[in-house]
């Protein structure tokens, strides 16, 4: 039986050399362009040679696929808006995006929406141990490490351990948790995410279980990706050998702990507000929540906030215009739109500039919503949102309350 765990590198030096883990992912964006298997390729670069800044690049010219090599986590950049809004929704073009587990969830959400052609994307997800905040890293290299980050050509996460490389080629390592206790945590949302191999996408990439070879661990999650990879293998673009029991059980164990740690955090959030009363709780939102200053940052920023007209409108009759803060109830109707598909990518939170922790929020009812629907965001594109399927019947039985309010309305 043909297996779906590789072990794959670039057959070409210099791509080994360029890209991370042997370049098996840099190789396969440029075969996929050299021979038309895609239009174009949507990755992440650095801008103006920053790993602290990035922007994602849509490129059709193989010669420029090395300027995405490597992999940042001091750049977190959602792909999502970009397809949906710039690129039509894949709807006239085949694309090869690079996806964190984050991007790939959004893409499926929206695709069940029909938001986003799934059919002409091709997803290659990234495996993801975390991101930091550009400002945060910045500080961090300087303060804790004492390093120029400018100097910086190099980060990867390994087991529990930031590690830098400098442009002297000398590595330095510090303790996640030590930095966290300096100040210099991960984004909250990436310290609570459990989807650290984006299985979701056409095939999931990172370097658990290369047992320290020059290789990138490859799980193949879809027919789409066993067409690609054979394509490339076929061609001498990469070099594939299928992963060991070894290999396999060293990866696995990596992402057991890792995501056992974030489970234990996302408990550790959910039970300080679990302790509350009620009161307590709208008083610990409302908190927060008053400090908006309405500026529209986490609707526009959020990839599954897609309405073109939308009820937080003044002009929709919901929310009073010219109000800072906003009515409770700005926060609370964007809070029912995307509870049930939010996938966790802290994009709102990024941009939010009065630092409300919106993704504790929106997590907190997600959580609801998967123990009462058993519903997965992003996870299964086959699997649709329980709001979008219930039936006049089902609430009927099971929310009396919900007819009785329907009924007085009418
Ligand atoms: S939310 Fe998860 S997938 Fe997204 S950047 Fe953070 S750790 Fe990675
Ligand atoms: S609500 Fe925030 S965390 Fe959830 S999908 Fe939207 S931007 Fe991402
Ligand atoms: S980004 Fe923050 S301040 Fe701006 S509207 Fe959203 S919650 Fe309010």
């Amino acid at each position: 039986m043909k297996t779906n765990l590789y072990l794959a590198w670039s057959s070409d030096r210099k791509i080994q050399e360029t890209g991370n883990s042997g370049g098996a992912v840099t190789a396969l964006l440029k075969f996929a362009l050299e021979h038309k298997k895609v239009d174009a390729v949507l990755a992440v670069k650095k801008r103006n040679n920053s790993r602290f800044d990035a922007v994602p690049t849509l490129i059709t010219d193989p010669g420029l696929i090395h300027e995405t090599a490597g992999t940042l986590h001091f750049a977190p950049v959602s792909m999502v808006k970009i397809v949906k809004n710039y690129l039509d929704g894949a709807r006239n073009m085949k694309i090869a995006v690079t996806c964190k587990p984050c991007d790939a969830r959004a893409i499926i959400e929206l695709a069940k929406r029909k938001q986003i052609q799934l059919e002409n994307l091709f997803l290659i997800g990234l495996n993801c141990s975390g991101t930091f905040l550009p400002t945060v890293a910045e500080q961090m290299i300087s303060e804790a490490y004492g390093e120029n980050p400018q100097d910086l050509v190099k980060e990867e996460v390994d087991n529990g351990k930031l590690i830098i490389t400098l442009k002297d080629g000398s590595t330095r390592e510090k303790d996640l948790e030590e930095l966290a206790q300096k100040g210099f945590e991960m984004r909250e949302n990436c310290l609570r995410c459990s989807y650290k191999i984006p299985r979701m996408a056409d095939i999931a990439c990172g370097k658990w279980g290369n047992s320290g070879k020059e290789a990138t661990f490859i799980e193949i999650c879809s027919p789409k990706g066993h067409e690609f990879l054979d394509a490339a293998a076929e061609n001498g673009a990469l070099v594939m050998e299928a992963a060991t029991s070894e290999q396999i059980e060293e990866r696995k164990q990596e992402e057991t702990a890792a995501v056992e740690n974030a489970q234990a955090r996302e408990q550790k959030e959910l039970d300080v507000l679990k302790n509350y009363s009620p009161d307590e709780r709208l008083k610990f939102w409302s908190s927060h929540l008053q400090r908006c200053i309405k500026c529209f940052g986490c609707r526009d920023a959020c990839p599954l906030c897609y309405c073109k007209d939308c009820y937080l409108e003044p002009y929709r009759g919901c929310v009073a215009g010219g109000e800072t803060p906003p009515d409770i109830m700005f926060q609370l109707i964007r809070l029912s739109h995307v509870a049930d598909s939010c996938v966790n990518c802290g994009q709102c939170q990024d941009v939010c500039p009065m630092e409300i922790p919106l993704t504790r929020l929106y997590n907190c009812l997600n959580r609801e919503l998967v123990r009462i629907f058993d519903y997965q965001p992003g996870v299964d594109v086959n699997q649709y949102p329980p709001l979008t399927i219930v039936t006049d019947q089902e609430l009927f039985i099971d929310a009396p309350d919900i007819i009785n309010i329907t009924s007085a309305a009418e």
